[in-house]
C-alpha cells in the first residue's frame, strides 16, 4: 500500500491513429495509503507522506548513521558511471549529479538509469527506510558494473576490425534510460532508422528529394518514438524510397503485333482502333511523344477501359487506372500537406507507388465525372499532370519535391464531353467510340465474352451452348443497352445456371462409385439424400444428367433471367394521336424517347412535364409558334374547330422517363410532329423515329449524336428515321446492315417532316389558302 506522489510535468500523445499518450513525471515523495476513500471514477484515499519529511532537518543525523553504506554506495555510484562514455554530455551530467545531490536521492535515481527489471524497481521504491533502500539497490549497482565489465571484454577482440560499433552500442544503452524488453525494442527501431537511411542512400532518387531526404531522417534519429510526426516521418521517408524515381520497363513496340493484339482483344470499333495505331506508330517513331493526351468518349461498356488496358499491353507496359468519378478535392490528386494528421500523397503518386515503375499507362477514368468543391477545383491540378510543359516537375503536396511524370503514358475516358472542363478537353484529343450495332453485339459476344464467362465459370464448350438467335434475344429482350456491360451480365447469368446443372449432373456421375467405396452407414446418407429431389421434382431431369452440351434456347432463357424486360411495345403507345417517337441522345448512348401531348379546355396555358431544360423549353414554344402560325395551312384546328390553337385550349406536353432530365434542341422535329397530331387527330406512324432542331421559319437544323441515335432506333425495331438534311453525311459512319434495315428520310424544312411522319402524307391543303384570301 505504498505508492509515490508524483507532479505531472508533460503530457504528449494523440488520439490518431489509436490512442498513444507518454506522461512525464516528477516524484516528490513516497506515501502510505490510510483509507480509500472512493474508487470511481477515479481513485481517491487519505495518505500519510513517508519520505522527504524530515529530510532538510534531520540530514545530518542521517548523514552519520549511515555514513558508511552511504560512502560505499557513492562509490559504486561513481565506478559505473565512470565505466560509461565521459564524452557523452548525459553521462557528464550524471557524473556532476552524484556529486551535487544529496546522498538519500541517489538510491532512487541511479535504480531508474540502471538495467533492472520493474519488479526491482518497485521494490527499490517501496522501501521506505533509507539504511534498506540503500541494502538494496548496492547489488543492483554490483550486478551492472559486472555486467558492462563481462560486455567490454567479450567485445574487446572485435574493437580492431569494428571499433566504433563497440564504443557506442553499450554506451548508448545506458544512456536510453534502458529496461529489458524496451532496450531491444528500440534497438530494432534504430536498426529500422539506420536501414531506412541506407535505403535512402542506395536510392536513384533525385538530388533534391535525396537532401530533403536526409533532413527528414536527422530529424527522425532525434524524435522521441511517441511523438505522432514519428510515424508521419517514417512513412514518408518510406515512401520516398519506394517510389520508382529511375525504374521504368523498356517498351517493346512493334505496330504490326500491336495491330494483331488489338483486333485480337476487340472486335469492331474500327475507327478506335486505327487511330490508336497512328498514336502508338508516332511514338515508335519518334519517342518522348509529348502529343495530346488520347481521350476515348462513349457510353458505358464499349470497351474503352478495356481499349487501355491493351494499350499497356503492346507496350508491354504496367497499366493502373485512376477513377476520378466523384474526385471533388484537388488533395485527391495533389495529396495533402504533410501538415495535416492523415495526410497522404495523391492519386497519381499513389499509382507510381503502386506499379512500382516510373512509365505506366494511367488510365483516367471518367474525367467527365469530376466534381468541384470548396477544397479546391481537382480538373485545375490534373491540368498540372496531363501538360507535357509541366508534368516533368509535378509536385505532389505530400512529397513536397518534384516528381518527373513525362515518362507516363495518359489514357483518359469519359461518357460525354459536355461536362469536361473546357481547359481540360483542350488538352485531350478526343476520340468517340459509339454503341455496338445488334450484329456487332452478338460478334462481340461469341467472340469475347461467351469465351470469357465460360472460362471464369469453368465450363467447356462441350457442356453449353448459345446459338445466335439466342444471344440476339438476349441482346433485343434481355437488355437495352449501347455497350455490351449488361449482356455481358446475364450472360454470366446463365453460364452460372448451367455451371448448376453441370456440377449436380457431374456429382450424380460419381455418386454410384462413392457408394460402392464407401462405408455401410455413409452409403445411406448418399441414398436418402438421392431420394429426397427425385421425389420432389422432375424424376427424369434428375435421374440422368443433363445431355452435353447444354442448349440454351428461349424457353431455357425464360427459365434463368425471368419474363422479357423489354417488349416491343412501341406500336402500342402510337395508337392515340398525339404521341410521337423521337430520338434522343445521353452520356449512356442514344435512346428513343416517347412524347405525348395532350389539349383540355383553359385559357391557353402551355404546360411542360418530364424534367425538361431550357432549351427543350424553348423548343416547345417554337414549336406551338410555328403550328399557330401555320394552323390554316394545314387545316389545324382546336376542340370547338378554331384555327387558333390556344383559344381557351389548354396544352399539356409530356417527355416521359420524367425522372431523368431532358435538355438540348433536338426534340424540336418531335414536339411538333406530335402537336400536328394532336390537332389534326390524325395518328403518327409507328415506326417512324425522328430528331431534328426547328427554327420558327419552319427550317430543320441538324443535330448531334446521330450514330448512337440511329442505333437506339435500331435497337426499338424501328423502321423509318426522319433527320436534318445536314447530317446526311452522318449517316456514312454507321454499319451497311444497320442501314438497309432503315429508311431514311433527309428533311430540310418542318413540311418534309410531317408528310413522313403521317401515313400518305400530311400535305398542305390548297383550298386553305384560297378560302384565306377569300375571308
Ligand atoms: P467502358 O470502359 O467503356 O465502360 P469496358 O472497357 O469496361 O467498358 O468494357 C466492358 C466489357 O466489355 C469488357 O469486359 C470488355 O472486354 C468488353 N468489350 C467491350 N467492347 C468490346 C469489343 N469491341 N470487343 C471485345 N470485348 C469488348
Amino acid at each position: 500500500r505504498i505508492g509515490t506522489a508524483a507532479l505531472a510535468v508533460q503530457v504528449v500523445g494523440s488520439n490518431w491513429p489509436k490512442p498513444h499518450y507518454t506522461l512525464l513525471v516528477t516524484g516528490l515523495c513516497r506515501f502510505q495509503i490510510l483509507q480509500l476513500l472512493k474508487e470511481k471514477p477515479y481513485p481517491v484515499a487519505e495518505v500519510e507522506q513517508l519520505d522527504r519529511l524530515e529530510q532538510f532537518t534531520n540530514q545530518h543525523k542521517s548523514e552519520e548513521e549511515l555514513g558508511e553504506l552511504s560512502e560505499q554506495f557513492y562509490k559504486y555510484a561513481v565506478q559505473l558511471v565512470e565505466m560509461l562514455d565521459m564524452s557523452v554530455p548525459a553521462v557528464a551530467k550524471l557524473r556532476r549529479l552524484l556529486d551535487n545531490l544529496p546522498r538519500e536521492a541517489l538510491p532512487d535515481i541511479l535504480t531508474s538509469i540502471i538495467r533492472t527489471s520493474n519488479q526491482e524497481k518497485l521494490q527499490i521504491l517501496d522501501a521506505v527506510r533509507l539504511e534498506e533502500r540503500f541494502k538494496m539497490t548496492i547489488p543492483l549497482l554490483v550486478r551492472q558494473i559486472e555486467g558492462l565489465k563481462l560486455l567490454q571484454k567479450t567485445r574487446k577482440p572485435k574493437q580492431d576490425d569494428d571499433k566504433r560499433v563497440v564504443a557506442i552500442r553499450p554506451n548508448r544503452r545506458i544512456n536510453h534510460i534502458p529496461s529489458t524488453t524496451e532496450d531491444e525494442e528500440e534497438e530494432e527501431d534504430h536498426d529500422d532508422v539506420v536501414m531506412l537511411e541506407k535505403k535512402i542512400r542506395t536510392s536513384s532518387m533525385s538530388e533534391q528529394a535525396l537532401k530533403v531526404c536526409l533532413k527528414e531522417i536527422k530529424r527522425l534519429k532525434k524524435m522521441p518514438q511517441s511523438m505522432p510526426e514519428y510515424a508521419l516521418t517514417r512513412n514518408y521517408l518510406e515512401l520516398m524510397v519506394e517510389l520508382p524515381w529511375n525504374k521504368s520497363t523498356k517498351d517493346r513496340l512493334e505496330i504490326r503485333a500491336a495491330r494483331i493484339l488489338l483486333d485480337n482483344d476487340h472486335y469492331a470499333m474500327e475507327k478506335l482502333k486505327k487511330r490508336v495505331l497512328e498514336y502508338l506508330a508516332v511514338r515508335q517513331l519518334k519517342n518522348n511523344l509529348k502529343g495530346p493526351i488520347l481521350c476515348f468518349v462513349g457510353p458505358p461498356g464499349v470497351g474503352k477501359t478495356s481499349v487501355g488496358r491493351s494499350i499497356a499491353k503492346t507496350l508491354g507496359r504496367e497499366f493502373h487506372r485512376i477513377a476520378l468519378g466523384g474526385v471533388c478535392d484537388q488533395s485527391d490528386i495533389r495529396g495533402h500537406r504533410r501538415t495535416y494528421v492523415g495526410s497522404m500523397p495523391g492519386r497519381i503518386i499513389n499509382g507510381l507507388k503502386t506499379v512500382g515503375v516510373n512509365n505506366p499507362v494511367f488510365l483516367l477514368d471518367e474525367v467527365d465525372k469530376l466534381g468541384k468543391s470548396l477544397q479546391g477545383d481537382p480538373a485545375a491540378a490534373l491540368l498540372e499532370v496531363l501538360d507535357p510543359e509541366q508534368n516533368h516537375s509535378f509536385t505532389d503536396h505530400y512529397l513536397n519535391v518534384a516528381f518527373d511524370l513525362s515518362q507516363v503514358l495518359f489514357i483518359a475516358t469519359a461518357n460525354t464531353t459536355a461536362t469536361i472542363p473546357p481547359a481540360l478537353l483542350d488538352r485531350m484529343e478526343i476520340i468517340q467510340v459509339p454503341g455496338y450495332t445488334q450484329e456487332e453485339k452478338i460478334e462481340i459476344a461469341h467472340r469475347h465474352l461467351i469465351p470469357k464467362q465460360l472460362e471464369q465459370h469453368g465450363l467447356t464448350p462441350q457442356q453449353i451452348q448459345i446459338p445466335q438467335v439466342t444471344t440476339l434475344d438476349i441482346i433485343t429482350r434481355y437488355t437495352r443497352e449501347a455497350g455490351v456491360r449488361s449482356l455481358d451480365r446475364k450472360l454470366g447469368a446463365i453460364c452460372r445456371a448451367v455451371a448448376v446443372k453441370v456440377a449436380e449432373g457431374q456429382h450424380k456421375e460419381t455418386k454410384p462409385d462413392r457408394a460402392e467405396v464407401g462405408e455401410g452407414e455413409d452409403c445411406k446418407e448418399h441414398v436418402t439424400e438421392d431420394a429426397k429431389p427425385e421425389s420432389i421434382s422432375d424424376t427424369a431431369d434428375l435421374a440422368l444428367p443433363p445431355e452435353m452440351p447444354i442448349l440454351i434456347d428461349f424457353h431455357a432463357l425464360k427459365d434463368i433471367l425471368g419474363p422479357p424486360m423489354y417488349e416491343m411495345e412501341v406500336s402500342e403507345r402510337l395508337s392515340q394521336p398525339g404521341v410521337a417517337i423521337g430520338l434522343a441522345w445521353t452520356p449512356l448512348g442514344g435512346e428513343i424517347m416517347f412524347v405525348e401531348a395532350s389539349r383540355m379546355d383553359g385559357e391557353g396555358q402551355l404546360t411542360l412535364t418530364g424534367q425538361l431544360g431550357d432549351v427543350m423549353k424553348e423548343s416547345a414554344h417554337l414549336a406551338i409558334s410555328w403550328l399557330r402560325s401555320n394552323a390554316k395551312r394545314y387545316q389545324l384546328t382546336n376542340a370547338s374547330g378554331s384555327f387558333d390553337l390556344l383559344d381557351n385550349t389548354d396544352i399539356h406536353l409530356h417527355f416521359p422517363a420524367g425522372a431523368v432530365t431532358k435538355d438540348g434542341p433536338s426534340a424540336g422535329v418531335t414536339i411538333v410532329t406530335c402537336l400536328a397530331s394532336l390537332f389534326s387527330g390524325r395518328l403518327v406512324c409507328s415506326d417512324v423515329a425522328m430528331t431534328g432542331e426547328i427554327t420558327l421559319r419552319g427550317l430543320v437544323l441538324p443535330v448531334g449524336g446521330i450514330k448512337d441515335k440511329v442505333l437506339a432506333a435500331h435497337r426499338a425495331g424501328l423502321k423509318r428515321i426522319i433527320i436534318p438534311q445536314r447530317n446526311e453525311k452522318d449517316l456514312e459512319e454507321i454499319a451497311v446492315n444497320v442501314r438497309q434495315d432503315l429508311t431514311f428520310v433527309m428533311a430540310s424544312c418542318l413540311d418534309e417532316v410531317l408528310n413522313a411522319a403521317f401515313d400518305g402524307g400530311f400535305a398542305v391543303k390548297p383550298r386553305v389558302d384560297r378560302l384565306n384570301s377569300k375571308l
